[in-house]
């Protein structure tokens, strides 16, 4: 328990038990497959990258330094001392928290200084052998799978690991249109784009996806003239370069959905939180929903900041779900007061609980153990305000965490 805060009450401590009993989904992660992972040369800064870097870039870290401190092999002290004045200034964040949870469970120091640099690399470097995914996924976490996305299709460490296919978005040069679907003959038709789009998804399912991934771009189904004569603009001016909201993005994104609901994928859809969040918000998929109400949509995020518009998604929609993949990460605070109003407003079938959403493996148990203490302090708020009986707080518990993506993904286990 020394990985929860001291202030949890004997409920709270009580539901973080039962939870931590439990075998669970891991409802979306950023794994490379386990083998390039063994290839790299991780050390103790390893720990603090993804997630951390945006704290440490914004803290003033310049991106260069940055990449060459966490995601490269190199001289340990150089590396300590210029990390260090950044670190000082973010070692509080969420995103740092799953770190300092991580580096303790695994590499035995519940915070990186001078004197333990050394050490924690080198435990970092022994561990990295073979059999590090299953240790960590699946004997330290409980967790029977984990929905990927951007690893390879075939990587499916023996079940492990569910792929997702990344759509193909950003259609907003003709280089960008032969890149993502060109393959070896080039795209000259709206009728080849759609082509290439369908076999990309045909053959993910074929291959064992569970999912495909897009961002919610706002997408109207634009229609089908406007997009063929975008394309063509773009095909015949190798210079023209058109906004992410054009006919032909709109037109094949709406087109993409309805492949992978066809071909039987989920859509998975990230909402709100990256570089310009105003293009990501929740509502941009209302338009595609009112019309096509049975497809399947797992919705990132909770949408942050835009999280009641993502919440009434939920609400109002019966093939929509609310997934907390990222959020405790993001912040402890929105994600108990998301969660807290999701179990007001929402059938308990309607809510994933977890998603590490990490590139490195050992970061995913940081994450569950912020998820398990949020998810413990809502629940127990609502047996205090008897809501709910403490039975039913935790079977909602074990639903959110395990029955939900089940039954929404068919999966078995
Ligand atoms: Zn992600």
């Amino acid at each position: 328990m020394s990985f929860y805060p001291e202030t949890l009450s004997e409920l709270e401590r009580g539901i973080v038990s039962e939870l931590e009993k439990l075998r669970i989904y891991d409802c979306h992660e950023h794994l490379p497959p386990e083998s390039s992972r063994l290839r790299q040369s991780p050390d103790a800064f390893t720990l603090f990258s993804h997630y951390c870097q945006h704290d440490l870039y914004t803290a003033g870290m310049d991106k260069k330094t940055m990449a060459e401190i966490l995601w490269n092999p190199g001289d340990i002290d150089w590396k300590w001392k210029t990390f260090e004045p950044f670190y000082n200034k973010m070692k509080h964040t969420s995103y740092c928290r799953a770190a300092h949870i991580t580096m303790e469970k695994f590499y035995g120091e519940k915070q990186l200084t001078a004197e333990n640099v050394h050490e924690v690399s080198e435990r970092v470097r022994r561990a990295n052998t073979e059999g590090l995914y299953n240790r960590v996924l699946r004997d330290t976490c409980g967790i029977i799978a984990s929905i990927n996305c951007d690893g390879p299709l075939d990587d499916n460490h023996s079940g492990q690991i569910l792929q997702t296919l990344r759509c193909a978005d950003e259609l907003c040069t003709g280089g960008d249109v032969q890149k993502r679907l060109g393959g070896e003959t080039p795209v000259r038709t709206l009728e080849d784009v759609l082509t290439a789009c369908e076999k990309r998804i045909k053959d993910a399912a074929k291959k064992g996806a569970v999912g495909v991934k897009f961002m919610a771009f706002y997408m109207d189904g634009a229609a089908k003239e406007e997009a063929r004569a975008t394309l063509a603009r773009l095909l015949s001016d190798p210079s023209l370069r058109l906004p992410r909201r054009n006919p032909l993005n709109e037109y094949v994104l709406t087109a993409q959905l309805m492949m992978a609901h066809k071909n039987g994928l989920v859509c998975c859809v990230h909402t709100g939180y990256w570089n310009d969040y105003r293009e990501l918000s929740p509502a941009n998929l209302l338009p595609f929903i009112i019309k096509n109400q049975d497809v399947k949509i797992d919705l990132y995020h909770v949408g942050y900041p835009y999280v009641r518009e993502a919440i009434m998604l939920g609400k109002v929609w019966p093939s929509v779900r609310m997934n907390m993949c990222w959020t405790y990460l993001i912040s402890r605070k929105f994600a108990f007061d998301a969660l807290d109003e999701m179990l007001e407003m929402l059938p308990d079938n309607k809510i994933f609980g977890f998603g590490g959403d990490y590139y490195v493996v050992e970061k995913v148990f940081g994450h569950l153990v912020m998820a398990r203490e949020t998810i413990s302090r809502v629940l127990a708020k609502k047996v205090r305000e008897k809501t709910l009986t403490l039975e039913r707080a935790l079977d909602i518990g074990k639903k959110i965490l395990y029955d939900n993506p089940k039954e929404f993904y068919n999966l078995k286990g």
